[in-house]
Order: C-alpha cells, then sequence, then structure tokens
C-alpha cells in the first residue's frame, strides 16, 4: 500500500443520522377517541414537548437538558395554541404544545429553564438523541397549524380535529391535512470528484451538497437532475436514492440521493450559491473528520449531506 490515503477510506462507525428512526407509535386509530385524549393530558405520565415558533422550551439539568414535562408543568409555562397528539413513547402518550413565540421569548429568563432552537439542540446534543425524532414531528406539526389557520378554499377561519392531524373548514367541509416538503439533496460524482457548493447562509469554511424543493409533477430522479443543472450547470444520468431525513425548518423531508455528473465544466447560479467545486475523496475525507489543512468542513452527522458525502468516500467508486 502506499503512505498516501488509500481507498475506500474507513471513517470510523457510522453516526445516527438526526430526526431519524423515532421510537414514537403514531397510533393513529386514538387520533379520533377525544376521551381519551382528554385524560392523556391530564395524567402526570405523559411527555409534553413546548414549542414556540422556532424555540423548543427545556428543563435545565447538568449535561443534557430534559424536553418532557407533565401536562401541569406545561399549563405553568405559558398558554397553549395548538396541542398535537404525537403517540405513544414507551408507553407514555407524548404530545406537542405550542406556545405564542413571544412567551418562550419570555421564558429566557428562567434561571431552570433553557430555551433554544432545535438546530442548537440537535448539533451540539442537548438533549438525548431518541428526542429529536418526537420534537421534529411536533415542531412541524405545530408550523403547520401556525399558517393554516384560515381554509385555503374559501379563507373561513378553520378548527383544528383528530388531535392535530387535519383541520375542516364549518364554512365549506373542507379538510386540510398536515404537508411536509420533499427536498432533493444530492451529491453529483464525476470520476472520483464530488461536486459541493457553498450558500451565503453557512458558516465561511463549510461546504455541503446542493439541494431543492421537488416541484409539481416531477419525479425525485428528475428534480436530482433540474435542481444540479440549474444550480450548477451540470447534466446528470443515473441517480441513486440512498436515505431520507425529516427536516422541521420547518417542515420538509429530505431525499438524499447520489447523481451521476455527466460534464465536469461548472456554471455557478449566483443566486443560490456563492461557491461551488469539485473535490476529491481525500478532501471530503478529511472535511468529513474536520482535519481539512484549510479549515474546510462538511455539514455535521445530524445532517444527511453529512451521510450523503460519507457514503461516496466509503465506497469503491462504483456508486452505481
Ligand atoms: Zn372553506
Amino acid at each position: 500500500m502506499s503512505a498516501s490515503m488509500s481507498l475506500p477510506f474507513d471513517l470510523g462507525p457510522r453516526p445516527h443520522l438526526g430526526y431519524t428512526q423515532s421510537r414514537i407509535d403514531r397510533v393513529a386509530e386514538r387520533r379520533l377517541d377525544s376521551d381519551w385524549l382528554a385524560a392523556r393530558m391530564a395524567d402526570v405520565a405523559s411527555r409534553i414537548y413546548v414549542i414556540g415558533g422556532e424555540m423548543i422550551v427545556l428543563k435545565k439539568r447538568d449535561a443534557v437538558h430534559d424536553p418532557d414535562f407533565e401536562p401541569d408543568e406545561a399549563q405553568a409555562l405559558a398558554p397553549h395554541t395548538e396541542t398535537v397528539f404525537l403517540g405513544m413513547f414507551d408507553g407514555h402518550a407524548c404530545f406537542g404544545v405550542g406556545i405564542l413565540p413571544a412567551a418562550a421569548e419570555a421564558l429566557k429568563a428562567r434561571d431552570d429553564l433553557v430555551v433554544t432552537d432545535l438546530r442548537s439542540i440537535a448539533i451540539q446534543g442537548l438533549v438525548a438523541a431518541e428526542h429529536l425524532p418526537p420534537l421534529a414531528e411536533a415542531k412541524a406539526m405545530l408550523h403547520w397549524h401556525a399558517r393554516h389557520r384560515f381554509c385555503s378554499n374559501c379563507g373561513a377561519a378553520t378548527n383544528m380535529v383528530e388531535a392535530g392531524w387535519k383541520r375542516s373548514c364549518p364554512a365549506c367541509k373542507a379538510e386540510h391535512f398536515p404537508r411536509t416538503d420533499p427536498v432533493v439533496i444530492m451529491l453529483s460524482v464525476n470520476g472520483d470528484k464530488g461536486l459541493l457548493g457553498r450558500s451565503g447562509r453557512f458558516a465561511a469554511t463549510m461546504w455541503s451538497c446542493l439541494a431543492g424543493f421537488v416541484e409539481p409533477g416531477e419525479a425525485i430522479e428528475d428534480a436530482v437532475r433540474r435542481e444540479t443543472l440549474e444550480e450548477a450547470g451540470v447534466r446528470c444520468g443515473r441517480v441513486k436514492y440512498l436515505y431520507s431525513q425529516p427536516w422541521p425548518f420547518p417542515m420538509s423531508l429530505m431525499i438524499g440521493a447520489h447523481a451521476e455528473a455527466l460534464n465536469e465544466n461548472l456554471t455557478m447560479d449566483k443566486n443560490e450559491l456563492v461557491g461551488l467545486r469539485w473535490f476529491s475523496k481525500d478532501e471530503c475525507a478529511a472535511m468529513l473528520l474536520r482535519k481539512h489543512p484549510e479549515g474546510l468542513t462538511c455539514p455535521p452527522p445530524v445532517a444527511i449531506a453529512h451521510h450523503i458525502i460519507r457514503s461516496w468516500v466509503e465506497s469503491d467508486g462504483a456508486i452505481f
């Protein structure tokens, strides 16, 4: 073996992909059982997540904080906007309750609480990993309710029903269901090089996969090809699905893929990106391990981009 890094790379044990492998059993059949739901909301054994806009309320602890409140504790924090039933978590009923963002802001003054955003919680590991999927579920649901108080068909005020899993319009009888927005996120590969870009929103050293919303009437594979062509001027052939991730910012489903790049020349969309270039596997391995000589990085393991890049770096080259 040569002294240089050899292929494939061994980056150690695979980290967990954030917000996935939920332990919640959604027991959808309970959503219509209002007596049972009311009893659970009065049960001290139930677990309540409290969310105000982007902010999650946590009980301050020494190491990892506690996002679970008992119903009475949650009630005492601030008036609830909506309450959604998330499902059963280790035998306990689990709910997400919304409070006004201003109320969450006011709770920051309390010494016994930590009030911060879900991105920080996930990246810094501020709660046990098992809480991330139900927090994502609760945050996405509460965001949807906050933006869908009126009927998109007739404009009348709608009512939340089925424990938060539907809104119904009393005027025109239309039913509205919580939605999630599909986003493709992909690494285009040309020979032994992978394509990464930089958004102006990124930290100055970070490079990541290209991404974009799937549009109506579009297959996932076609969205991967269109977004890569639009943002980078690269045509793609084969597309291989890898894995998906709920991404509650505000309510997306990330769909991760590798794509076969058919040309190397780049034409960067300057409205979307501030940087675009091909990287070798050596560089990407160093970026994933945070050992790049210039300090360049890839997103952390909580993000699907980390896993998409890593699975290419660890592949033997034949990813299709
Ligand atoms: Zn209506």
